[in-house]
């Protein structure tokens, strides 16, 4: 039986996420975008709300929900602002390794306590030479009696300034390549831990995205996070899980872009009619709504795959793959059909174009998605 409808509770979480955009997200937005500061109000009230972190367990306190709620809800908060909803979204990037792996005592002391403050994490795998390929990573941590001693630089980590902790994948013996990979979770305020300057970014700049420097970090054997040498494992694995909410913020940017431009269109005249009367703004228009319809619908799918408890990797890169592509094309069609004021700050889809970028590049470029589709489907036919 299929059924496009949500139940009770996921209605209600929508709710909740959308009035939350609305009336504490958008009138602060413009704002946090000019003052790049960290939004620590509106990510509290958020944390307050339940809309954060909302898959930690229920045997450690939280919601345990599944990811189609999570998509739900990062597709309202985006709509609000994606610089604002990147930081929590980055926390749920950071959590899902350590659900998918990590000891109960390691949920009970770092994990647990996020239910009932907003502390916030980090995902850092990244490095200045190792992006898309992960396999050069050079940070390695070397067994010295019960500690490990961690060494590197990771870089573009979301959430590094503002973390409690971070997961972080480092070589513990890098003749055995993926199999050599070890994840440990690394407190900031540990020494030899520095992060770095917050960067300015093209875009989402209320997020807050740095470089952070591990020098002889010891870390204790019990925060290896899984198993030694199956890091690679947990820090692709999380992916399934957050991929799709990802997604659903490039819908939600997606959709407030078209909103945006479908107001304007109606209310702009030239000629002696409305712009959207003529054709060539309404086939843009057209196109928008159908391509966001397109791209929501395939985040749900892949949101409620893994949510079945089904492999759901092809269609996770399928939905970020689109929706990210969808979320640049639109915001930058809503650009067009604005004309000069589209390009003008006073006008909120210059915004929207800067921040839409980056659904095409963090967690997998486009072109890496499309990698991943192109050997499932082709691997379906060998
Ligand atoms: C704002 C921001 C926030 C981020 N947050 C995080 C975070 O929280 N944690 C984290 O670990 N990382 C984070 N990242 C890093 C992000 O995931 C990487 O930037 C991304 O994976 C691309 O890596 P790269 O920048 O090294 O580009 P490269 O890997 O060098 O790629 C450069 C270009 O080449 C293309 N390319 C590379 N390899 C191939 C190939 N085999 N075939 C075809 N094309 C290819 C890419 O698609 C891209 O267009 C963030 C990045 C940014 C900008």
């Amino acid at each position: 039986m299929i059924s496009f409808g949500l139940d009770e509770d996921q209605q209600a979480f929508q709710d909740i996420a959308r009035q939350f955009a609305e009336n504490e997200i958008r009138p602060v937005t413009a704002q946090y975008d000019q003052t790049m500061e960290f939004p620590w109000p509106i990510v509290e009230k958020a944390h307050e709300l339940g809309l954060m972190n909302t898959h930690i367990p229920e045997e450690y306190g939280g919601m345990g929900l599944g990811c189609l709620e999570g998509v739900l809800i990062a597709e309202e908060l985006a709509w609000g602002c994606s610089g604002i909803s990147t930081p929590m979204e980055a926390n749920g990037l950071a959590l899902a390794p350590v659900i998918l792996g990590a000891s109960p005592h390691l949920m009970e002391k770092y994990v647990a306590p996020m239910v009932d403050k907003p502390i916030m994490a980090a995902y850092a795998v990244t490095e200045p030479g190792a992006g898309s390929d992960v396999a050069a990573l050079r940070s390695t941590a070397v067994k010295k009696g019960d500690r490990w001693i961690l060494n590197g630089e990771k870089m573009w980590i979301t959430n590094a300034g503002v973390a409690d902790w971070y997961f972080v994948l480092a070589y513990t013996d890098k003749s055995k390549k993926h199999r050599g990979m070890t994840a440990f979770l690394v407190e900031k305020d540990w020494d030899g831990v520095v992060p770095g300057k917050k960067e300015v970014n093209l875009g989402q700049r209320a997020s807050d995205t740095r470089a952070i420097s591990f020098t002889d970090v010891e870390v204790p054997e019990e925060n290896v996070v899984g198993e030694v040498g199956k890091g690679w494992l947990l820090a692709m694995g999380a992916f399934d899980h957050t991929r799709p909410a990802v997604a659903a913020g490039a819908v939600g940017l997606a959709r407030a872009a078209f909103e945006h431009a479908a107001r304007y269109s109606l209310e702009r005249k030239t000629m002696g009619r409305p712009i959207a009367h003529h054709q060539a703004i309404s086939f843009l228009i057209a196109d928008m709504a159908k391509d966001i319809e397109a791209a929501r619908l395939l985040v749900w799918k892949s949101a409620w795959m893994i949510d079945q408890g089904q492999r759901n990797t092809l269609y996770a890169s399928m939905g970020k793959c689109f929706a990210g592509d969808v979320a640049h094309r639109v915001a930058s069609d809503a650009v067009q059909i604005l004309g000069g004021y589209g390009f003008n700050t006073e006008y909120p889809v210059e915004k929207l174009l800067r921040d839409s970028k980056i659904y095409q590049i963090y967690e997998g470029t486009a072109q890496i998605q499309r990698l991943i589709i192109a050997r499932d489907v082709l691997g379906q036919f060998a």
